[in-house]
């Protein structure tokens, strides 16, 4: 029993070689050479995927997604890629759908089947490539009435002008300087906190704590748009939401261009969310007493058979109540952190590796013995029946039935990844990129380093037809799919002679260094 197993070495050594360790297999059939193998596919590492070899290359894109942009001394050129075959046959199709929906709809028949396929198709339109929506947004947006539409802070207002590049300064030499700004944004304390767990659980609000970590996002967006409304121009970021020791979100944020420093903590105070939501301080509903599911009707009060307000006629009764509350404010903390970068700096350097630092982390991963175990439970136990979404289960515990409520819902048992121990209540995206940062997507930097290794190859990067390849599933059982720790020392040795390849490529090339960005990328 004191041998390891064979499998775990072989993760072991696929560790050591940046092998994806948890690879998803596919059969691809070659249709030009009838030729059919299986494929192992990079998993990609998602959070729950926990592969460190792809958390690893995922972290580097970032970086190199984060250096890019920031001291960038040109405006991007925004222009999409033109459409392919696959992309323009899906556009025909869905405009051929919506025609016929809309033929349903005037016929006096039931639309929905039809919005279903619609939205499938605009899954797949978003899957094959394409940003955005082709129809704008389908359900029309409710307005609010004016009372209730967020006020601007007040704040200073500069004239806005159209770009997105910070001022640069120029020194008595003539050297010009291209400063950015660093910010560390992070919520209010909910009482006093010692090694990152609250002295007093008692009175620690974790009530408070929790409607913040689901609604951060959203405060996020809000300072983005004072700031670019202070700073008279399109000012672009990079940013990564972190778990606080205190198990809080907080936010890094790289920012292009720079302010005074007064001037940003002045716009991190005066920035707040307003949640407009249906009261949820009384419980209606809970243990067994619970809304009944009727087909046809919806959610039902037991007791009286009276049918609750569906989410909009909660809203819309939220609208008319001149003494109604927001259900939630959520503001920053004081401290804010505002640090000046200059480009190309061993500091700039340093913030970059600290905006992807946690990025491999969950936000409730890695607690620190018993005492941070309990904080985190408890936090957890506070998120239980707080209404995450519009659509979350735990408002039928408040008597309103949730956005698109169907049979089969149940307060607390909501399966959102908002009240996961994972999660802590932030289900939002763990990295913030605007959209004229570096000029490119993820993936096209991924494409950038792969076109970069085929060249130091010698290869060209010729994309290969896509019409080529039919990919399908392989079932776990498979008679044709090796073991795993097979397939993992096969990914190694491939691994290895790409490694060799570029080696002596590298001696040939006679001192030039491809070794160092080639081994990542390869
Ligand atoms: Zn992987
Ligand atoms: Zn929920």
């Amino acid at each position: 029993m004191a041998q390891p197993l064979a499998r775990e070495v072989a993760e072991e050594v696929a560790k050591l070689n940046g092998v994806c360790v948890r690879p998803v297999a596919l059969r691809r059939l070659d249709i030009v050479t009838g030729k059919e193998e299986i494929i192992d596919a990079p998993c990609g590492a998602t959070l729950e995927s926990k592969c460190p070899s792809c958390a690893k290359r995922n972290r580097q894109l970032r970086m190199a997604q984060c250096r890019e942009g920031w001291h960038l001394a040109e405006e991007p050129v925004i222009s999409p890629d033109a459409a392919t075959e696959e992309q323009r046959w899906l556009i025909e199709f869905r405009a051929d759908m919506q025609a016929r929906r809309d033929a349903a709809a005037k016929h006096g028949e039931d639309p929905s089947d039809w919005d279903a396929v619609l939205v499938g198709l605009d899954e797949e339109i978003n899957i094959a490539g394409m940003r955005g929506h082709v129809c704008g947004r389908t359900a029309p947006k409710r307005v609010r009435s004016t009372r209730r539409r967020q006020d601007a802070p007040d704040l200073p207002k500069r004239k806005m002008t159209n770009t997105t590049l910070g001022r640069t300064f120029e020194s008595a030499d003539g050297k010009v300087y291209r400063p950015s700004l660093f910010v560390t944004l992070t919520l209010p304390s909910y009482g006093r906190v010692r090694d990152g767990v609250p002295v007093d659980p008692e009175t620690y609000d974790y009530g408070r704590a929790a409607r913040d970590a689901l609604h951060f996002s959203k405060l996020v967006d809000r300072f983005v748009q004072n700031l670019r409304r202070v700073a008279g121009y399109d000012v672009q970021y990079f940013a990564s939401v972190e778990p606080q020791k205190r198990l809080a979100p907080h936010l890094h944020m790289a920012i292009r261009g720079t302010l005074p420093r007064a001037e940003v903590k002045q716009i991190a105070a005066a920035t707040y969310h307003q949640v407009w939501w249906p009261p949820c301080d009384q419980v209606r509903f809970e243990g067994e007493h619970l809304p009944i599911w009727q087909d046809g009707v919806g959610y039902v009060d037991p007791d009286t058979g009276e049918v609750l307000p569906t989410w909009d006629q909660a809203l819309d009764e939220l609208d008319q109540d001149d003494t109604a509350e927001p259900l939630h404010v959520i503001r920053f903390g004081d401290q804010v952190d505002v640090k000046g970068v200059a480009a190309g700096t061993p500091d700039a350097d340093q913030c970059i590796r600290y905006l992807s630092k946690y990025l491999t982390k969950s936000l409730g991963e890695n607690l620190n013995g018993r005492a941070q175990r309990e904080h985190a439970a408890r936090f957890v136990e506070a998120l239980r029946y707080e209404p995450c979404s519009p659509t979350c289960p735990n408002w039928l515990r408040y008597g309103v039935q949730p956005k698109g409520a169907k049979a089969g819902m149940a307060p607390g048992r909501c399966r959102s990844k908002a009240h996961k121990p994972e999660h802590l209540g932030y289900a939002g995206r763990r990295v913030l990129v605007s959209r004229k940062w570096s000029n490119k997507t993820l993936a096209e930097h991924k494409q950038d380093r792969r076109t970069w290794v085929l060249e130091a190859l010698g290869q060209a990067d010729a994309p290969t037809d896509p019409h080529r390849y039919v990919w399908s599933q392989v079932k776990p059982g498979d008679p044709d799919l090796a073991p795993i720790g097979v397939r993992l020392l096969r990914s190694v040795a491939e691994r290895q002679r790409w490694r060799a390849h570029l080696r002596e490529l590298e001696v040939r090339a006679n001192g030039q260094d491809l070794s160092a960005t080639g081994e990542e990328a390869a």
